[in-house]
């Protein structure tokens, strides 16, 4: 049986709603659902949640549902009849506008950004549309504002506005964003993405959100600014994941930039051993295409070589023609590049300190399963730690994470390299191996004569007490 290490991440929408596409989408490979508080009420993120959750049960696979809360994006008002073209040159008056639905006449752009006049200045540059419709701010004072077009296009209603990142004034987490996690949470999410992340600080903020309500969940920082590439280090430590998100990455740096970054952030998470995620246009031909282009191809590839723990769709799963297909896709990409010689991931250092028997027993077990020759390692394990122990290290052999605990077993859902399975709790390590033997065998993990290396703690069913190993051969 074949077994991807790489995850993938499907974004949910209008293509991917419905219980049998998400069944479909769940059978292709989806292994954790995003779902985009930019857009959409909380009653259809709740039915959506539903949904997946039933779609799971029903294929028997743990499926991870991923928050990605909204964050400042900053947008246009709307124009008279739906468009506004710009020429090369063409100046407009900007004002400021706190109603989405607001239409401004052909010489003005409205902008939903409260203070707009205050904090922008003569030879800002204003992207909007990710960029394809370019101004700059000529004329600043007594409230107004004018800008001159420097990149023609045709804007459309609420298209995004990417203001200098050291002029926004908006807290990362805003009032709607804090309203969605708290929604979020009261729905049992299992991880939870803050966009256009600046600081540890912030990080640290939702982490201690969720706290609060007494829903400790993990956070995935988008980095997607400056100002987070700046302090990389330091937000990649405060976070649970990181998301390298192209697509305001892009916006925000020049295009050449963007590859090398990519690497940077996916070095750095694998030193400090945080699961990187890569996002945004991996495949998006086939929103509407049967095939990936070549590039598309090697992009997800590239990804798996220099290490991501998961690659993400967004409207090719969102509202795509044929979602199943892009994750299919997806599926025999990643699975090409880690079967070729050339896929040798390596192993974060060491990082626990607390933990550090139990990184170590799981680290070691890893070195056991690659010298006996085994294909499997079970970690048994109640928080998830024992398993992302050994994620981290990049074993050779498949990771199955055997717990009761359903929280843990879908946080485990992101993490390369683990095969999720719940387990009951079992009473002594040797109830352990031979459930571990019957589950491997029923599921096709391992045939007669194949071993694998089970690593486990004692007392059972005590977080944090990893402290044995076992290799069994399978009778
Ligand atoms: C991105 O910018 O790449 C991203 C994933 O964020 P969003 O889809 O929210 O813009």
């Amino acid at each position: 049986m074949t077994i991807r290490r790489a995850k993938i991440i499907c974004t949910l929408g209008p293509a991917s709603d419905s219980p049998e596409a998400l069944v479909e989408l769940i059978e292709a490979g989806m292994n954790v659902a995003r779902l985009n508080f930019s857009h959409g009420s909380h009653e259809e993120h709740g039915e959506r949640i539903r949904r997946v959750r039933a779609a799971a049960d029903l294929c028997r696979k743990e499926v991870a549902i991923l928050q990605d809360l909204c964050g400042p994006k900053i947008r246009t008002g709307r124009f008279e009849g739906g468009t506004l073209s710009l020429e090369r040159g063409q100046e407009v008056a900007l004002a400021e506008t706190s109603n989405a639905n607001a239409v401004a006449d052909e010489s003005t752009v409205l902008i939903q950004y409260p203070g707009l006049a205050d904090d922008l200045h003569v030879g800002d540059v204003l992207l909007l549309d990710d960029g394809r419709v370019n101004i700059e701010v000529v004329e600043a004072g007594g409230g107004k504002l004018r800008a001159r077009c420097t990149q023609a296009g045709t804007l459309r209603d609420k298209v995004g506005v990417h203001i200098p990142a050291d002029r926004v004034r908006i807290e990362t987490l805003t009032e709607k964003d804090k309203l969605d996690l708290s929604f979020g949470l009261s729905q049992g999410i299992d991880f939870v993405a803050l966009s256009f992340v600046r600081s540890a600080a912030e990080v640290r903020l939702v982490r201690d959100i969720c706290e609060a309500w007494g829903r400790p969940t993990p956070v995935v920082a988008k980095l997607e600014t400056p100002q987070a590439i700046e302090h990389l280090e330091p937000i990649i430590l405060a976070s649970d994941a990181v998301m390298v998100a192209r697509g305001d990455l892009g916006v925000e740096f020049p295009p050449e930039h963007v590859p090398v970054i990519q690497r940077k952030i996916l070095g750095l998470a694998r030193l400090h051993q945080r699961p990187a995620i890569v996002a945004t246009e991996m495949m998006q031909s086939m929103v509407t295409a049967q095939r990936p282009t070549r590039a598309e191809a090697s992009d997800v590839a590239t990804a798996v070589f220099d290490g991501a723990d998961a690659v993400m769709l967004s409207g090719e799963t969102a509202m795509g023609n044929h979602p199943a297909l892009v994750v299919r896709m997806m599926h025999r990409i990643i699975v090409e590049a880690e079967q070729s010689s050339f896929y040798r991931p390596s192993g974060s250092r060491a990082v626990a300190e607390r933990t550090r028997v139990a990184e170590s027993i799981a680290r070691g077990a890893c070195e056991i399963a690659k010298s006996v020759g085994a294909k499997v390692l079970v970690a048994f394990t109640e928080s998830g730690s024992t398993a992302r122990f050994a994620s981290g290290a990049r074993p050779t052999a498949a990771i199955i994470g055997l717990s009761p605990n359903v929280k843990t077993l879908r946080q485990l859902c992101l993490l390369w390299g683990i095969v999720p399975m719940y387990v009951e709790h079992l009473r002594d390590s040797d109830e352990m191996i031979q459930r571990a033997h019957a589950l491997l065998l029923a599921n096709g993990f391992v045939a007669p004569g194949d071993s694998f290396v089970a690593v486990f703690g004692a007392p059972v069913g005590v977080a944090g007490t990893t402290n044995a190993i076992q290799v069994k051969v399978v009778e």
